[in-house]
């Protein structure tokens, strides 16, 4: 796929908030591993919502909350077949990644015991370590971590000799956040189950760019976040295969989830709601149903393609400046770009940048172990979409390159 073909001033246009300035300045935006922007054809479907029927879903009998009820469970069947799940059952709603990993660390408490092992890697987001040491805290299992190379890449040697019959889960994520390295999941996943351990995917930072075929890979577990992916923020989906998920006891007690409840003894719904107490983020479910057929029409094989063209380019043009060094050189990576130049602090060079009107990322990316590994405090991130274009690297090499005369 060449860029000629992908039509990018059309799709520009479908994202209102890239026609803005900053400071004077077109606004570039770089920060998509952290948030993406939204398409109007989502803004449109929150729009509607609250304009034309909303409501409380599931309960009432009334026109409203049918309507609702529908587009929120009509949203649910999209995001199945996105993912290829079997059953419509096996997706839950969460408010996002960290929502849905801490909702299986909650539920394995009572499954993993003294002795047991938990496998973490060194590239995962906090998200996907804290609410792991949170459960081997409780429970006396043992924490270990799959190391990293130099390349930002998993040590897949060091990630067998850890496998063993203590081995009781495994949490990976698809995509490094911080360095935008991508994992061989399907190795993990495979060796894991030779060993009866449960696998985890964060797929937080996979989503916007990699189909995931949850029965293709047979993951346990499968988490994402829709605002990484042209949807709104609060509103996540967990993928969990059914007989995990009949066998995990709920994370919240409240409404919805619940079958019958008197003083003695409550009985608790059946899947999904057993995992979704309360009124859930109904506007937000059915707006990131919309962003998954958004991402369709573009086409998530052109996507991959264009951004990796982005990346190529980009990567060559900011290899130009003298003192640059990359982080995370895997020949397998999404359009993430880690950097920094020798003598300069990353946060002098995200504020200059931004005074210019382009918006990347600066810090450890909520990933402080790579940085530790690294002996670096942070790196400057630059994160690319599949609306962003090569004359906005140009903009951004010349904004660096202005900052290091700056700063120098
Ligand atoms: C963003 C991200 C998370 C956290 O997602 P939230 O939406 O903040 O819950 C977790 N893991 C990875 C890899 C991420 O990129």
């Amino acid at each position: 796929m060449k860029i000629s073909t992908m039509n990018i001033e059309k799709i520009r246009a479908d994202f209102p908030i890239l026609s803005r300035k900053v400071n004077g300045h077109p606004l570039v935006y770089f920060d998509n591993a952290a948030t993406s922007q939204t398409p109007t054809a989502v803004i449109d479907a929150i729009v509607d919502y609250y304009q034309n029927y909303n409501a409380n879903i599931h309960r009432g009998v009334h026109t409203l909350s049918q309507e609702a009820t529908e587009a929120y469970e009509e949203a649910r069947e999209t995001i199945r077949a996105h993912f290829n799940a079997q059953k419509k059952e096996e997706i839950i709603f969460t408010a996002g990644t960290t929502h849905g990993i801490n909702l299986i660390a909650n539920g394995f408490a009572s499954e993993i015991k003294k002795g047991d092992e938990v496998i973490v890697s060194a590239l995962e987001h906090h998200s996907n370590i804290v609410p792991w040491q949170m459960l081997c805290e409780k429970t006396g299992a043992k924490l270990r971590v799959i190391p990293m190379t130099q390349e930002g890449e998993l040590d897949m040697k060091a990630f067998h000799d850890l496998l063993s019959e203590n081995t009781k889960l495994v949490f990976v994520n698809h995509v490094s956040n911080a360095l935008g390295t991508i994992n061989p999941i399907e190795e993990i996943i495979h060796a894991a189950h030779q060993k009866n351990a449960v696998v985890l995917i964060d797929g937080a930072q996979a989503a916007p760019h990699i189909q995931a075929d949850v029965q293709q890979l047979d993951v346990d577990f499968y988490v994402v976040s829709a605002h990484k992916m042209c949807g709104p923020t609060g509103v996540g989906m967990l993928y969990g295969k059914e007989k995990w998920l009949n066998k995990l006891p709920p994370y919240q007690g409240g409404g919805e989830m619940i079958n019958e409840v008197t003083f003695e003894k409550t009985t608790y719904a059946g899947l999904p709601h057993k995992f979704e107490a309360g009124t859930p983020n109904i506007c937000g479910g059915i707006a990131f149903g919309k962003a998954i057929d958004y991402l369709h029409e573009i086409g998530f094989e052109n996507i991959a393609a264009y951004e990796h063209e982005l990346l190529t380019y980009a990567t060559e043009k900011l290899m130009e400046i003298e003192g640059m060094k990359i982080f995370g050189t895997s020949a397998k990576k999404t359009a993430v770009i880690s950097f920094n130049i020798e003598g300069l602090h990353p946060y002098d060079i995200g504020t200059i940048v931004d005074k210019l009107g382009i918006a990347v990322r600066t810090g450890h990316h909520c990933a402080q172990p790579i940085m530790d590994y690294y002996k670096i405090p942070g790196t400057v991130r630059a994160s690319f979409s599949f609306y962003n274009t090569k004359e906005e690297i140009d903009s951004f090499v010349k904004a660096v390159k202005r900052a290091k005369i700056m700063l120098s």
